[in-house]
């Protein structure tokens, strides 16, 4: 029965957050129980028929210290000085079998001081596709939250399109701190608060970092590697808020994110993201902003200002170098190279090129290269033959390439028309459409459903995600 809390950020000030308990809901169902997961981080020990309740918040696990955790964030570029969990309760730590201190978050468990005009309640929608997303990444191998449960409330909520079924996820991070939390005590200028996160952060993450400026590079450097691996798998956040930017390196808040299809470097899927800010292409810009937004406050601090705007400026500036180098790594390994060498950028960008020319599908045109049914990809067939002379030339001299492709080229990626319908299932009662897509993601790499590799049809295609989560 015992779950091995070990409660960290409860035991920070109290100005860091707000202390209350989840709002309990009317019939708790479970949906969707992360039983590897649960073993990984101790959660397993929990009598399974207590699973609904407290993945639900009705039932506080022993050891549980409740809080909402307090910070800001700059939202589509403009500033908000307060954001804070307006829908999610942090449970508390587990210290798991791995030695790993994790999150357990409740999402979706009932308005907080920060909910503003918000219900403070999630749909099921979202939930899924949070739940689906999040462990698809996990298989991927790239870092991200994880998806322990899912229930639904036996509450309706309001949403733009009308009552829908309530639900909470159970979210398992690393940790919650983002660059938001930095922000709201430098905004207020309360530098002792600063300084206590900044120390709190570094013990975390980064123990081996000396001070603030420190940590900022290695955040810069976990950003830049995360951004690049999702490049490397056609993902687009969609939100890419500085309250959405963890310190971690982990990927976090799968609202309106979806994977291409079809290539092409202005893709948006978030119908909020009316400029494209976070379009695919921008992401490795947007980060670097963000990791800007964490310098400016990690500044603040600072005893010699002239001197650590001169340290963080450096960093930053180093930070699109860091991109382009993990970029590359990433993006040679999809076409079988596992050292790039001088002429393999252009290589890569002639492809992506005819790829985006050509409408070609991300994920299937790369998994089949090397193969006869590479070029049925592409509309132009004499062009992928011109383009794929002198790439056979070059993989002459590699070592395995066809290994080194298998390896970065997945064939199964949670489409985004296979999530719609999984939703649209899932409220009408049928499980079955997530089962699969859970299963089939949890071996990205291997064809176990070859049906999820497809393409939409004209008529299947979801080119629009919604933020109203
Ligand atoms: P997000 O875009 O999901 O990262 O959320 C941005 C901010 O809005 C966070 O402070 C959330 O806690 C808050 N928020 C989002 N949805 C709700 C909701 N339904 N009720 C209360 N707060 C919400
Ligand atoms: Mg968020």
């Amino acid at each position: 029965m015992h779950i091995p809390f070990d409660n960290s950020y409860a035991a920070l000030p109290d100005a860091f957050f707000t202390r209350l308990n989840p709002t309990p809901v009317k019939a708790p169902d479970l949906l969707a129980f992360n039983a590897d997961l649960a073993r990984e981080i101790g959660f397993d020990a929990l009598p399974a028929d207590q699973y609904a309740d407290i993945f639900a918040g009705n039932v506080l696990p022993q050891g549980a210290a409740p809080l909402a955790q307090l910070y800001a964030g700059h939202q589509f570029g403009n500033w908000n000085p307060q954001l804070g969990d307006g829908r999610a309760i942090l449970l508390g730590e587990t210290l798991g079998r791995d030695g790993k201190r994790r999150d357990i978050q409740l999402k979706g468990s009932g308005p907080t001081p920060y909910s503003r005009m918000g219900d403070g309640r999630a749909w099921l929608g979202p939930v899924l596709r949070e739940y689906v997303v999040s462990e698809a990444m996990h298989a991927l191998g790239i870092p991200t939250t994880r998806a322990l449960a899912a229930v639904t409330t036996g509450e309706d909520i309001w949403r733009e399109q009308g009552a829908l079924p309530g639900a909470v996820l159970t979210r398992v991070a690393s940790s919650h701190l983002r660059v938001g939390t930095f922000q709201v005590f430098a905004h207020r200028g309360e530098v002792d608060h600063l300084k206590t996160l900044t120390a709190y952060a570094i013990q975390r993450h980064y123990p081996d970092a000396n001070g603030p400026m420190d940590l900022l590079r290695a955040v810069a450097a976990a950003q830049a590697d995360l951004v690049a691996q999702w490049m490397s798998v056609g993902f687009i956040h969609g939100v890419m808020n500085t309250d959405n930017c963890a310190i971690s390196g982990e990927t976090i808040d799968y609202g309106p994110c979806a994977f291409m299809d079809g290539f092409h470097q202005g893709r948006v899927f978030s119908s909020i993201d009316q400029q494209g800010r976070y379009a695919y292409g921008n992401q490795p810009n947007i980060a670097v902003w963000n990791v800007a937004q964490l310098a400016t406050a990690l500044i603040q601090q600072m005893d010699d200002k002239d001197a650590a705007i001169e340290e963080a400026t450096e960093i930053v500036h180093a930070m699109p170098a860091l991109l382009e180098t993990a970029w590359l790594q990433r993006f040679a390994a999809k076409i079988g190279i596992r050292t790039p060498q001088e002429g393999d950028l252009d290589l890569i960008q002639s492809l992506l090129t005819l790829m985006q020319d050509t409408g070609a599908d991300f994920t299937n045109t790369f998994r089949s290269l090397g193969t006869p049914a590479a070029r049925d990809q592409f509309t132009d067939r004499a062009a992928f033959d011109a383009w794929a002379a002198p790439w056979t030339a070059r993989l002459a001299s590699e070592p395995d390439p066809n290994a080194t492709m298998a390896a970065a080229n997945p064939a199964i990626i949670p489409r985004n028309h296979r999530i719609e319908a999984m939703i649209e299932a899932a409220v009408a009662g049928d499980m079955a459409p997530f089962a699969r897509l859970t299963q089939a993601l949890a071996t990205p790499f291997e064809i176990t459903d070859g049906d999820l590799q497809r393409p939409p049809t004209e008529t299947e295609i979801v080119p629009a995600t919604f933020c109203g989560t």
